[in-house]
């Protein structure tokens, strides 16, 4: 089983440690051949804008689409989030997978000055995690089918649906931290 975080732009590196602590093989995706490698991909944080356009160059963006119909997993965290969402209330003119059933605010905490942490309440695990919250969306619309795992001040920000789990905040900038990464590997190996 490999893993594959999409190299366009973002926190890359810091995913790739954190799924290294789990012992899982990983592999950086920047091209449409290297997604034929992995078994579930993760779309880190970074600039949605950015990510979304160099994803469409390279082909990804259609081929993924694809691929998520036959339940290839993915696992999007702050603007890997915003890029899987069904619609961004705020930026209605950029496109989205809209793999995900969700409607998002852009930044909607605030600039990067508002930028925050809080401990955060996962749905199965004992402990809190430290939720990183930085140019954050705020889902503000979730679907019927989707499942919040998570809430911070009354608002969603960690959820699934079938095999597509996102977060508002940064699990990977948390050193140490790869509880929410293992619940992305269960999702892959099936669990
Ligand atoms: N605000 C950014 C965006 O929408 C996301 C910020 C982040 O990933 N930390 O692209």
């Amino acid at each position: 089983m490999k893993i594959g975080v999409l190299g366009m732009q973002g926190d890359i590196r810091e995913h790739i440690q954190a799924l290294r602590q789990l012992d899982c093989d990983t592999q950086i995706v920047k091209k449409l051949k290297d997604l034929k490698e992995v078994d579930g991909l993760i779309i880190p944080g970074g600039e949605s804008t950015t990510i979304t356009r160099l994803m469409k160059l390279t082909g990804i963006w259609d081929e993924i689409k694809e691929m998520a119909k036959e339940g290839f997993p993915i696992f999007g965290t702050c603007a890997g989030l915003v890029v899987l969402a069904r619609e961004i209330t705020n930026a209605k003119e950029q496109e989205t997978l809209g793999l995900l059933d969700v409607s998002v605010e852009r930044n909607g905490y605030g600039r990067q000055i508002n930028s925050f942490e809080a401990e955060i309440e996962v749905e199965g695990l004992e402990l809190p995690v430290r939720g990183v919250f930085i140019r954050a969306p705020i889902i503000t619309h979730v679907g019927d089918d989707v499942k919040v795992l998570s809430s911070h001040r009354g608002r969603p920000v960690l959820v699934a649906q079938g095999k597509v789990l996102a977060a508002t905040f940064h699990p990977e900038l948390v050193k140490g931290e790869s509880r929410i990464h293992r619940l992305f590997v269960e999702m892959v190996n099936g669990k």
